[in-house]
């Protein structure tokens, strides 16, 4: 059984076993329009943790991501590339560049990417034009005389009571509704009615947009298409598992939520929100427009791999922020060599570790405190193992009892163990890390 934090409920919870059905899982993956920062890959590095762990505890999980391709900044790379006359041909082509690097990175950090069901918002337009009709009908969204189409939270307030819940209960307390943006990004001061059918305008989408009979020209706003996608991917199933970093808690999955609900009804459409924590870089998250951050690449270029970064997100708690620096880094490259030099085992210690809420620096505390590194919580870790072989049971027992006998200072001991474990075909030698072994 999981234990995960919920921000929902602000509680550490059971994961529930779904009977009849695989877990859903979702992640909110990126906007393509740039290459992707160590920040960006911390989130979907602890959600590869995440689903590595229920399908280590048997869960049978089903991951599903989509990636932001429309929206004000996949348009305005697309126009400065292409030209002002650019199509939504040519915003595809910029875009699957960005794709393409994303997996690379994803590839390079040991993610599970062929298991993910990843997903264009392009790809869904049809089956967004529907939810958001669906809205219109229920009389949960409105057009404007701007052309674009909103979401009304003053009538969703009145039939849910539950707008903002994610960030707390008293979030709507002084807060005037019924302003609108038409961004996809704001701050929680500027409460609005958010845009889910964006008009299509000549001066800044070039000849980027979809047609809709009912809705006009135009495209998405950014929250609808997480709503979108889960329903059409999980075949209207609820979401078991909905993760993401913590900056798209408002207004990204607050208005998530709303529009969900709003057309399928009240409750079981998340179960659980977990949601993970910033990478930070002299006290301030790193961000493309703080310009305070470092890709893969930069890391590559000092001999650092892909791996090394992820076994550095395991020396926090994915709920916590996590400085990056680079004696950090390099801490983490030197005990990933010690991790990798323990004998392997078939034992699951330190599984419970991560099985309670993800307690990372706990699970490889344990690995190093049994002296063994299981081949269950390598793969866990996502960490490749070199090594052609696992110890024999009998070879571990020996060497555990080699432990004590020297730990007793029984030198005799020690020594004629030492050769019985030569003559089953292995060699162990003494480090300041404890007994390696190694066949012969
Ligand atoms: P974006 O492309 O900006 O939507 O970001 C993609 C993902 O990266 C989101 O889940 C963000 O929450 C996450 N993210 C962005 N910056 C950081 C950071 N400094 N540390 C950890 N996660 C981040
Ligand atoms: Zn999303």
């Amino acid at each position: 059984m999981i234990k995960l934090y919920n921000t929902l409920t602000k509680k550490v919870e059971e994961v529930e076993r779904p009977t009849d059905r695989r877990l859903n899982m979702y992640t909110c993956g990126p906007t393509i329009y740039n290459f992707a920062h160590i920040g960006n890959l911390r989130a979907y590095i602890v959600a590869d943790l995440l689903y590595r762990t229920l399908k280590l505890d048997s869960y049978n999980p089903k991951w599903v991501m989509n990636l932001t391709d429309i929206d004000d900044k996949t348009i305005k790379g697309t126009l400065a590339e292409f030209g002002a006359q650019a199509t939504a041909k040519d915003l595809f082509n910029f875009t699957e560049k960005y794709k393409q690097a994303f997996l690379e990175d994803l590839r390079a950090v040991n993610v599970l990417v062929d298991e993910i069901e990843i997903i264009r918002v392009t790809d869904k337009m049809t089956e967004i034009q529907e939810f958001v009709v669906g809205l219109l009908n229920k009389g949960y969204a409105y057009k404007a005389e701007d052309g674009s189409t909103y979401f009304n939270i003053e009538k969703y307030q009145a039939d849910f009571a539950d707008y903002g819940q994610l960030v707390g209960e008293k979030f709507l307390e002084g807060k005037k509704v019924g302003a609108r943006v038409a961004v996809d990004e704001y701050e929680k001061d500027n409460l609005s009615d958010f845009a889910l059918w964006k008009a299509y305008n000549p001066e800044s989408d070039g000849n980027i947009y979809w047609e809709h009979e009912l809705l006009g020209k135009g495209r998405p706003g950014w929250h609808i298409e997480c709503s979108v996608i889960n329903q059409v991917a999980f075949h209207g199933q609820p979401v078991d598992i909905h993760t993401g970093g913590v900056d798209l808690m408002f207004p990204h999955h607050t208005n998530e939520i709303a529009q969900s609900q709003a057309l399928l009804g009240k409750g079981n459409f998340v179960k659980c929100w977990s949601h993970s924590e910033h990478l930070m870089v002299d006290g301030q998250r790193m961000g493309k427009r703080f310009n305070n951050f470092y890709t893969l690449r930069n890391l590559k270029e000092k001999g650092f791999s892909g791996i090394d970064l992820r076994y550095f997100f395991f020396s926090a708690h994915y709920t916590s922020t996590q400085n990056f620096t680079w004696e950090a880094l390099e801490a983490a490259h030197n005990g990933l060599k010690k991790l990798k030099d323990l004998p392997l085992t078939n034992e699951k210690a330190a599984l419970d570790k991560a099985l309670s809420d993800l307690q990372m620096p706990d699970a490889v505390a344990e690995t190093f405190l049994q002296n063994s590194s299981p081949a269950s919580m390598l793969d866990l870790f996502g960490i490749p193992t070199f090594k052609a072989h696992i110890l024999p049971k009998k070879v571990l027992e020996l060497v555990e009892k080699r432990k004590m006998a020297k730990e007793t200072k029984d030198f005799a001991k020690s020594d004629q163990i030492r050769k019985e474990i030569e003559e089953l075909g292995y060699e162990v030698k003494d480090t300041k890390e404890g007994q390696v072994v190694n066949k012969i």
